[in-house]
């Protein structure tokens, strides 16, 4: 018989655990009760493996890159429908500095990332970019709330799926296993991203809140295929539709979105593109971050509820890696990375 396992949240960490899960023949259920603060909803979805901040390559990106593609084809063949969109990614200079840097690292050992061409300032709408453009290779685009949806249904299919909320104090342990609702599990799995609150025996678990705001806006003149960075990313979502984002704020006191965040946005918008615009859509949602900028995976007592999440801003990047980790340690015993391990948090 088939190992049972209970997810809990079902936003990126719980559906690609979820569907890893049951390929490596986990019985899995998973639930989810749809709280607005919820990140995957809201997630612009984006794969770049360049950090604009220094330019530096995002952590690991040579082993996350390739298990992300590997789990993306698979479940496009096995819903035989498309999630994922490879797009170039343009990267306005900042300054005469950073074009430098960039040319010097486009000749070098990482120069796969980063194309050594520089792009034409082609499109009809112009953008401001007195310093050039570069583009990044191999970025792309998940398009995450479809993504969502169709595991949500695939498990609703087979009356694997909850819509309602779990907390630690629904559960109980029988004969080494975890009963919720009369049914046994051998493994919980919490992926609530920022909620912590309904799990005490995570509470030493510090997923820390960073709401990110974007808007969705209609470009009427605009005819590009790629996405844009200007210190906000521009995302060609359909037809003369565009997302803009994301905020960063380090202290939300709530979920909402809110105009000061929105016209953070458009002011930087409106520095670099000039074109004219409505706003469509006005969008917030919190990442669940960790002080190391490392996700969580596992338990923290032997034999306890696990975890998997602390993703941060790379949701799409990282689920697929390190959910791949988490199901082999629970199958097979195989060790968790250190730097990802809950246990990290252990009170000494
Ligand atoms: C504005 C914004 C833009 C972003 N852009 C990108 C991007 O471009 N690229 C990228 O890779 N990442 C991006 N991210 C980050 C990405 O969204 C997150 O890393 C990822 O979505 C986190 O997923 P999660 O499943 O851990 O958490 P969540 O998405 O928050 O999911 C948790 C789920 O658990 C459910 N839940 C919680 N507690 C319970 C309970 N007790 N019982 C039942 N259900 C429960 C919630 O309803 C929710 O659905 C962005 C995030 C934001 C907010």
């Amino acid at each position: 018989m088939c190992a049972k396992i209970l997810l809990v949240g079902q936003g990126l960490a719980g559906s690609v655990l979820a569907l890893q899960a049951e390929e490596a023949g986990f019985d899995v259920h998973i639930a989810d009760d749809d709280r607005p603060i919820r990140a995957s909803q809201w997630a612009g979805g984006l794969v770049n493996p360049v950090s604009f901040k220094r330019l530096t390559l995002s952590w690991k990106i040579d082993e996350l890159l390739p298990v992300m593609y590997q789990f993306l084809t698979a479940v496009e063949t096995k819903f035989q429908l498309k999630f994922y969109t490879p797009l170039n990614f343009h990267r306005v200079f900042a300054s005469i500095e950073e074009q430098n840097q960039w040319d010097v690292i486009s000749e070098g050992p990482k120069g796969k990332y980063y194309s050594s061409k520089r792009i034409e300032n082609r499109n009809s709408v112009a953008v401001e970019a007195p310093f050039g453009i570069g583009e990044v290779l191999h970025a792309g685009w998940l398009n995450v709330p479809h993504f969502l949806s169709v595991a949500r249904n695939y498990f609703i299919s087979k009356q694997k799926f909850h819509q309602q909320t779990i907390a630690e104090k629904d559960l109980h342990k029988k004969d080494n296993m975890w009963v919720w609702n009369e049914i046994k599990f051998d493994f919980v799995v919490v992926c609530s991203g920022v909620s912590l609150t309904e799990w005490p025996s995570l509470s030493t678990l510090n997923v820390i809140p960073n709401k990110g705001e974007t808007v969705t806006l209609n470009l009427p003149e605009a005819d590009w295929n790629e996405m844009i960075h200007f210190g906000n990313f521009l995302l060609p979502l359909d037809t003369n539709k565009y997302k803009l984002g994301a905020t960063f704020d380090w202290s939300p006191t709530d979920e909402f979105p809110t105009e000061t965040a929105k016209e953070e946005l458009l002011k930087a918008f409106q520095c670099h593109i000039r074109t004219p615009f409505q706003v469509l859509q006005h969008n917030a949602g919190l990442r669940p971050t960790t002080k190391d900028r490392r996700p969580i995976l596992g338990c923290i007592e032997e034999n306890g509820i696990q975890f998997f999440g602390g993703l941060g801003a790379k949701g799409v990047l990282l689920a697929p890696y390190f959910s791949k980790m988490l199901v082999a340690h629970l199958m097979h015993g195989t060790p968790l990375d250190h730097e990802v391990n809950a246990k990290r948090y252990l009170k000494s």
